[in-house]
């Protein structure tokens, strides 16, 4: 699977270019850890996933820095490797992170509780030494995102709809952060001023009207089936109501994107997390409300922000891949 063929242009700027008869560093981890499992990817210098591997995750703070650990393990005994010829090892995790010392805050969705835990030096230690930059999921999913998708993609919004939505934002190539790790935020704009108090204390967020909980708040249901997939389903089948909460689901993602084309311009915005197991109906009602957005307006018709939006690519794993170029780009 060959990722992208800046790949060795990074790499290159990255590692040096001084491996090639010797090979200490010559190829990178990524891994995307979960609350239910890590999957890792070795990623070799010109871009290919050369293997993925996918372990349970073991929760708490030991468990861990085992099951990262153990990953990469596999990953370097499967392609004959010494632990010294991964250059980098990248990790992306939900939480947050201070990605300058790699420490977790209360990672609760992997049963870390620790004010601060020092999750990098642990598994670097774990490894004997090999370097381990850890960054937050959302904007390891936004490097890969944008490194997949090619040079077209260097300004970039990687927006995650889950329980909750966030996004990680890339410009330039580069992540863009903030003056305090806040860019990306969107789900805590207000869109309704007179709407239901949000968790985080103000009134009316995008994210009470455009997650996975918005609309399984709209649809009470005790299935196994997710609240998303039931709701597109019954609009599939023509129900009134339905129909009713998914377009209102569709209006209120689709102020989202003009907030975040409006404040970023990003060229790409990538659609990923768990709602888009709906499949490409998302995609289809989104740009519907974009269109009826757009038609009012020549100034937002003009932006064409249906043409800038994609679902995440189902075939190659953007969130360890980033993970792995985070991690060489640290070095
Ligand atoms: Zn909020």
């Amino acid at each position: 699977m060959s990722i992208s063929a800046s790949f060795d242009e990074t790499y290159a700027e990255t590692i040096g270019d001084g491996g090639a008869e010797q090979r200490p560093g010559t190829f990178a981890v990524g891994l995307d850890i979960g609350g239910t499992k890590v999957l890792g990817v070795l990623l070799a210098a010109d871009g290919t996933v050369v293997d993925s591997v996918r372990l349970p995750t073991v929760r708490g703070g030991d468990g861990v820095v085992r099951s990262a650990s153990d990953v990469v393990r596999r990953l370097a005994a499967a392609a004959d490797l010494n632990l010294e010829e991964i250059g980098a090892v990248g990790v992306g995790v939900p939480g947050l992170v201070d990605p300058e010392t790699g420490s977790v805050h209360h990672a609760v969705n992997l049963g870390i509780h620790a004010d601060q835990f020092p999750l990098a030096d642990r598994i670097s230690r774990e490894l004997g030494g090999t370097p381990v930059h850890v960054d937050n999921d959302l904007n390891v999913a936004a490097l890969g995102a944008s490194f997949a998708l090619g040079p077209d993609a260097d300004d970039l919004a990687y927006l995650a709809l889950g329980t909750g939505m966030a996004a990680g934002v890339v410009m330039g190539g580069e992540l863009r952060r903030g003056a305090s790790g806040a860019a990306g935020e969107v789900g805590h704009i207000p869109i309704r001023p007179d709407g239901p108090v949000c968790a985080c204390g103000q009134r009316g967020c995008v994210e009470l009207y455009a997650s996975g909980s918005a609309l399984a708040r709209r649809w009470p249901t005790t299935s196994d089936v997710p609240a998303p997939l039931l709701v597109f389903q019954a609009a599939a089948e023509g129900d009134p109501r339905a129909l009713e909460i998914r377009h209102d689901f569709a209006v209120a993602l689709a102020e989202c994107l003009r907030i975040v084309v409006l404040s970023y311009d990003v060229r790409r915005i990538v659609i990923g997390g768990g709602v888009t197991g709906v499949g490409p109906s998302l995609l289809e009602v989104l740009c519907e409300a974009l269109a009826e957005q757009a038609a009012t307006s020549a100034f937002l018709e003009s932006l064409h922000i249906a043409d800038r939006v994609s679902l995440a690519p189902s075939d190659v794993p953007i969130a360890a891949v980033g993970a792995a170029l985070a991690g060489l780009r640290s070095e």
